[in-house]
């Protein structure tokens, strides 16, 4: 056996993940007993999305197996943030605007129920996740256009 690179995982909402901070790795995840079908895309996802971790504090980029069919599988990076001290949270970046300067500003956004796709209640999951205190515009302190934990 070769000594394979082993990823660190966590339990999120009962899906299992393993943090990613290199796409080379994905080849190195317990496969599930299914076929592989990752998919060239999810690979693009991913290491785009790890090119965004490594150049700001608190992100990682985190992988799950999701079934598809009977015997495939492929797996979908979600990107986490941690705030200082507290629990690792799924968040999609997207443009939000302060609402009163007005300037566009880059966010992460926990509340989007794409975020817990495969769940049963992923609408609850991502509605609770409006509890979160939302951070500011980063220039004026203003609220944003939509909710988000970080900001930049
Ligand atoms: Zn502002």
């Amino acid at each position: 056996m070769k000594n394979h690179f082993l990823p660190q995982s966590f339990v999120d909402c009962g899906e299992t993940f393993y943090i990613i901070d290199d796409a080379a790795h994905l080849a190195d995840l317990p496969q599930p007993e299914r076929k592989n079908r990752t998919g060239r895309l999810l690979k693009e996802l991913l290491v785009r999305q790890i090119a965004f971790c490594e150049k700001r504090e608190g992100f990682f980029c985190a992988v799950t197996s999701v079934s598809v069919g009977e015997d495939g599988f492929y797996w979908c990076p979600i990107l986490f943030y941690r705030p200082d001290g507290e629990k690792a949270v799924r968040v999609s970046m997207e443009n939000a605007r302060c609402t009163a300067c007005g300037r566009q500003v880059l966010a992460a956004n926990p509340t989007l129920p794409h975020l817990y796709e495969f769940l049963p209640n992923m609408y609850d999951l991502a509605e609770e996740k409006e509890r979160l205190p939302a951070v500011g515009c980063p220039c004026c302190g203003g609220k944003l256009s939509r909710h988000a934990i970080w900001a930049e």
